[in-house]
């Protein structure tokens, strides 16, 4: 049943993409078709304002304006481009401290070189007045010198302090990469990487560790009465509860659109179920309030499937698991949590 409204939902915004692009006569290449799909599905807020704003300026979209706003909103190279600029920098940055490095070697061998001259000369110098004249030129040079280390040394620390801005620019990056903008919670990109962690820690160590999949129970419904926005604020609510009782090794991510993924590093079976009831009635036990009228809009319930590490488990095998788990928990009457102990044959037949 999901699948079918799924199904007719997603022609349904390929069928508005592919018309506003004919309407409007505008190049049909598969990013004209991502953004107005992306658009019509209404997801992207910040996407859907910028075009509503330029359309509301200018009547339309330019080709130009079309290309600012997908390489703003929806192009995956985006993090990639600011990575690789800050990666220039940080060459540049490395570079230039190779060249201060370099001067002042070379200031530092003329220095050794009138050392040893003068060491030289001196040998054969008798009149005080040359010596004189030997010792002037001499305290010139290593002042000289004094200088040119100074210089060096405020270079280098300047140099530090650069550098140092640029590493947290990247961890700022590295961060904004692997989080959900809506939920803060960690994005797929993480859950993916968290989880071939978590199996490769408890292969090699022989620990074990739990997954839980959770899914909103009838959010399409909730998103057909109360609109995409309400259900955006459902989504940030079920998101805290999962925050609230989760540990901060613990990998909470949003694994899609309403489903959220979470690792619960070597936890025992029995915990891990513990929790999953937690986040459930966490969830459960808010009153959802429209923020913008004050109307009481009931409460929303939420199904979880938990599985645990069996030795030989990959990715794909322990998250198939948390999915049957999770479809036998609507299964049975949702806004329940099920473990992989409780499937039973019936499971695949969930509408
Ligand atoms: P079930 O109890 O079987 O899970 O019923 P359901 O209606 O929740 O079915 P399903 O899990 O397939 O629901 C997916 C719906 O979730 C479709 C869409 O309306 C909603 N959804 C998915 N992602 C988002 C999102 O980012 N924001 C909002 N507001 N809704 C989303
Ligand atoms: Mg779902
Ligand atoms: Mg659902």
């Amino acid at each position: 049943m999901a699948d079918k409204d799924d199904f007719e939902r997603t022609i349904g915004y390929g069928e508005f993409a592919l018309s506003y692009i004919k309407r409007n006569q505008l190049p049909a290449y598969p990013r004209s078709y991502e953004l107005w799909y992306t658009y019509s599905a209404g997801y992207n807020h910040q996407l859907n304002r910028a075009v509503n704003d330029t359309i509301k300026k200018n009547g339309r979209l330019s080709r130009k304006e079309m290309q600012g706003i997908y390489a703003k909103f929806l192009s995956s190279s985006r993090l990639d481009d600011r990575l690789e600029e800050l990666g220039k920098k940080v060459s540049a940055e490395v570079e230039d401290l190779v060249d201060t490095l370099q001067l002042s070697a070379d200031a530092t061998s003329d220095y050794g070189n009138i050392l040893e001259k003068a060491g030289e000369k001196m040998k054969n110098v008798t009149d005080p007045e040359k010596l004189q004249l030997f010792v002037a030129h001499l305290v010139k040079s290593t002042q000289a010198a004094v200088q040119s280390s100074r210089q060096l040394e405020s270079q280098l620390l300047e140099s530090k302090n650069q550098i140092q801005t640029l590493q947290s620019s990247i961890e700022t990056i590295r961060h904004e990469s692997l989080t959900d903008e809506l939920t803060t919670l960690s994005n797929r990109k993480h859950f993916d990487s968290a989880l071939d962690l978590a199996i490769n820690r408890a292969e090699s160590e022989g620990t074990g560790f739990a997954l839980l999949m959770t899914d909103i129970d009838h959010f399409k419904k909730f998103n057909d009465t109360h609109g995409h926005q309400t259900g955006d604020q459902v989504l940030r609510l079920v998101a805290l509860s999962v925050k609230q009782n989760v540990r901060s090794n613990d990998a909470a991510c949003r694994y899609g659109g309403e489903e959220f993924g979470i690792i619960l590093p070597t936890c025992p079976k029995g915990n891990a179920m513990q929790i999953a009831e937690k986040i459930r009635e966490a969830v459960k036990s808010k009153e959802l309030v429209k923020r913008s009228t004050g109307q009481t809009l009931g409460r929303i319930t939420i199904s979880i499937g938990v599985a645990t590490y069996k030795p030989g488990d990959d990715a794909q095998s322990i998250l198939a698991r948390s999915d049957q788990a999770l479809y036998q928990a609507k299964h049975d009457g949702r806004d329940r949590v099920c473990s992989e102990d409780d499937l039973r044959d019936s499971a695949d037949k969930v509408a």
